[in-house]
């Protein structure tokens, strides 16, 4: 089992000071209001600004452009001690999925005019890739860019595009070539969004938020320097991009934490004293704990320069299960008080001063929105097919 040293202990306590003398109490109680998957872009970008004045946005960036040559473990520890504090999660859209993709593919140009960018806020990505019709089966995609002198003409459309309504920029998988193997004719695209030609529609999700968009474009002209890796080169980027999506850590902290305050909740409503209602959250820590051996399981193996390999399916599709039971006990527990959140969510989202006790304010939203986690970041169907095939040969 994973021991943390000395080091260690005293690394977490340097992160505890800071997030205690620097977390903004609005900001904290913004994340525990939040029921989307990210935090709101004004929330998340105040943290980042706070991050990087510390110099700590960034830790797996080489030191040049600003990461902070923490080891695995020190990330680790750093993730957990946010989810403990309940910071809100910064938008990994740029800083963590397109970033090691430049750093990897990009040329100096675009390094350096990206990179300081995305970090000081003044550019904010969204990820294209998904289209209709292409998800899981992510190959197939078919938004065109044919080459016109400097240029690629872009035509096509992506969809459940997150935050493409605060993105000025957007990465995408763009076909340039019908003719080979679908992974073969694939290409990596920069696209800024104030193209002409391009139009973001909003997809209001079951539960009332404006989180995912769809994304068209009509003969947009992109520059060709835009290209990140060489032309059909992109499905290698996108598949090394996809490694950065998830991980980190901190996931059974923040499972944790989402128990601990069911527990609290369970105690006001009364249900603290039902011997059925406490087993069953006594069930999912119990499963919490099977979640964080993985965990940190996985944390020796990278710190020993190792890949979590096919385990981090397994640690998907057990974490996105506890998070939606424990949603789904947190209904039951606050029961009535949910019916005013579902409220404003069929009216579409309002500002009407909240009615009831506070933990029950976004019960319907997190519990409705909680579903999305079953199909984004590899379905868990998806995952299972993995296991099969890594796992069990089959
Ligand atoms: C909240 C949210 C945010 C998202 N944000 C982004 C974003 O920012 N950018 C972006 O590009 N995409 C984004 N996505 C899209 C996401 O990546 C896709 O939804 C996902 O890849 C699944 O694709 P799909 O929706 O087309 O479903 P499909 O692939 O059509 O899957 C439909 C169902 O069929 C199952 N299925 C599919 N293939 C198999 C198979 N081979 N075997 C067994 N079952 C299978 C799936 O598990 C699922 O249950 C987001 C999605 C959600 C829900």
């Amino acid at each position: 089992m994973f021991k943390f040293t000395p080091e260690d202990e005293a690394f977490r306590s340097e992160v505890r000071t800071f997030l205690a003398e620097n977390l903004p109490e609005d900001l904290r109680q913004a994340a525990r209001k939040t029921t989307t998957v990210f935090a709101d872009k004004d929330v998340a970008m105040r943290w980042q600004k706070i991050l990087v004045d510390k110099g700590w946005a960034v830790p797996s960036w080489p030191v040049e452009w600003g990461g902070t040559e923490w080891t695995d473990v020190q990330k680790f520890i750093f993730n957990e001690e946010c989810a403990r504090a309940r910071a809100p999660g910064l938008i990994p859209l740029g800083l963590r999925m397109l970033a090691p993709v430049l750093l990897k593919y990009g040329t100096e140009e675009q390094k350096a005019e990206f990179l300081p960018k995305m970090l000081s806020g003044e550019h904010y990505w969204c990820q294209g890739y998904s289209e209709p019709g292409s998800g899981s089966d992510l190959s197939s995609l078919k938004t065109a860019a044919v080459a016109d002198g400097d240029d690629y003409i872009v035509n096509g459309s992506k969809i459940w595009t997150t935050h493409a309504h605060f993105a000025d920029h957007i990465f995408c998988l763009v076909r340039t070539d019908p003719t080979v193997r679908p992974q073969a004719g694939i290409t990596f695209l920069l696209i800024p969004m104030d193209l002409p030609g391009i139009k973001v529609e909003p997809i209001i999700t079951m539960a009332g938020d404006h989180e995912v968009n769809q994304v068209f474009f009509d003969d947009v002209r992109v520059p060709q320097s835009f290209r990140v890796g060489e032309e059909g080169q992109g499905w290698e980027a996108a598949k090394y991009l996809l490694e950065f999506e998830r991980g980190g850590g901190g996931a059974s902290v923040r499972l944790q934490v989402g128990i601990d305050e069911l527990r609290r909740v369970a105690g006001e409503e009364g249900l603290g004293a039902s011997e059925e209602f406490l087993s069953k959250i006594d069930e999912l820590e119990i499963r919490l704990r099977g979640l964080e051996h993985q965990e940190l399981t996985n944390l020796a193996t990278v710190a020993a320069g190792g890949s979590p390999g096919p385990s981090a399916s397994v640690m998907k599709n057990s974490s996105v299960e506890i998070g939606q039971d424990m949603e789904r006990l947190r209904l039951e527990a606050v029961q009535h008080y949910a019916l005013p959140d579902a409220e404003r969510i069929s009216l579409g989202g309002s500002n009407e001063p909240w009615v009831g006790p506070d933990y029950a304010e976004t019960a319907s939203g997190r519990f409705l929105n909680g579903r999305a986690a079953s199909v984004f970041g590899g379905s868990k169907e998806v995952q299972k097919n993995i296991l099969a095939k890594v796992v069990l040969g089959l």
